[in-house]
């Protein structure tokens, strides 16, 4: 049996995938199992923020694995109470934390702590959650109300919860606030609806009308966080202070790992919300490694020479090719290229695969570029390289 026709058999087939068999990662680049290499301009989905087998990151899960993997979060766990201390001190807000294992759960953790602040804050209950039309929140049965998609809301994992709505732009959701309301619920950056940055100016006044109405905001972190967009969160370039922020994706740099953390750290009490493994030595272990990585490449000033030269290659790309491409998108090292059309994202995304680049798409027409946080000068220029070679032929 190949190992295409193993997967097809025993595992449910949810995803269109690609069937590369990727057998090893050395920083952007990646190899498969007939020795071809790869450059990672996906980075895991956002996932390898310090790309694949950093020396430090390794160091640290090998030495934690042979400690403690897990005891559960009945008994104090050190590097847990560490990295939450690190990811507090780094984002510079006075919040607490609770750790999870994915975007979505830690989504679910915001939603909670928005019902139980509406719930007991105020004389008449609030539960209403507005968030945005082409946002992604997540996959379970409440994220995935939350997410603004339609198309993710079929009728056959019906009945949804109640109290979600979506707006079309951030200006629209000053009407749907009523006295229900109880938070907003918004990315900074919308990634897989197209990696469309908001305007500074516009969700600072929005922060600043939802304080004076006691809404909370509600930052959707998962796909920002972690140095994504230059700072260490999207919350932080934005200049603006949530309530709840969610982190997910690069804060593991690969093991699963989510957080939500919150200036309201009296809300939730004991046992009303939980995780067997949320936290777990290893991966919060891990975590830390990245952080360790990280805020000592941004003090150095590498994130951000880095997601210039990356921006400068792929804006130069729209002047080139004006028949492919109708503008450049994105912040940090978020990126798209909003195609013509979705016709022209496929054949991109596929192409560059057979020259040796992975990209992803994100919203109907963007490709969409998600390199890890460390990658180096030598894989952007080889991947820019291969991009070009992928769209010549088009
Ligand atoms: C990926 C993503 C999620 C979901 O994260 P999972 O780990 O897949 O559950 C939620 N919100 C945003 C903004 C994301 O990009």
């Amino acid at each position: 049996m190949t190992l295409e026709q193993q997967d097809k058999k025993y595992v449910l087939q949810t995803y269109a995938r690609n069937y590369t068999n990727f057998v090893k990662g050395v920083g952007s680049t990646l190899y498969d199992d007939e020795g071809k290499d790869y450059i990672d301009f996906a980075s895991g989905i956002g996932v390898n923020s310090v790309g694949h087998g950093h020396p430090i990151l390794v160091e640290a899960i090998a030495q934690q694995a042979q400690s403690i993997i897990h005891i559960s979060n009945l008994q104090v766990i050190e590097p847990q109470a560490k990295l939450a201390q690190k990811i507090v001190e780094l984002s510079g807000y006075d919040m607490g934390i609770f750790f999870a294992n994915s975007g979505a759960e830690a989504n679910e953790g915001a939603i909670k702590i928005a019902r139980k602040y509406g719930e007991t804050q105020f004389e008449k209950k609030r539960y209403k959650v507005i968030t945005l039309e082409h946002s992604f929140h997540g996959r379970t049965i409440t994220t995935v109300k939350a997410t603004g998609q339609e198309s993710f809301h079929t009728p056959h994992f019906s009945p949804y919860p109640d109290g979600f709505s979506y707006e079309k732009s951030i200006a629209d959701v000053y009407k749907a606030i009523d006295s229900e309301t109880v938070a907003v619920l918004i990315e900074l950056v919308q990634g897989e609806g197209g990696v469309e940055p908001f305007d500074k100016a516009e969700i600072q006044n929005l922060s600043a009308h939802l304080k004076s109405k006691d809404i909370l905001l509600i930052v959707d972190e998962v796909q920002t966080g972690v140095y994504r967009t230059g700072e260490f969160l999207a919350s932080n370039l934005y200049e603006i202070e949530p309530d709840i922020i969610t982190l997910a994706k690069g804060l593991g740099g690969g093991m699963p790992i989510g957080a939500v953390m919150t200036t309201h750290k009296e809300i939730l009490t004991f046992g009303e919300h939980g995780s067997t493994f949320g936290g777990n030595y290893l991966s919060s272990r891990a975590g830390l490694a990245v952080l360790e990585i990280l805020s000592s490449l941004d003090d150095e000033g590498i994130i951000d020479e880095m997601h210039l030269y990356f921006s400068q290659k792929s804006k130069q790309l729209v002047q080139r090719y004006p028949k492919l491409f109708d503008k450049e998108v994105g912040l940090g090292l978020m990126r798209g290229l909003r195609a013509k059309d979705a016709q022209i994202q496929s054949a991109i995304v596929q192409n560059c695969m057979s020259q040796g680049l992975i990209v992803l798409k994100a919203g109907r027409n963007t490709v969409r570029f998600l390199p890890s946080i460390t990658i180096s000068k030598d894989e952007i220029d080889e991947g820019f390289r291969r991009f070009e070679k992928a769209i010549n032929t088009l």
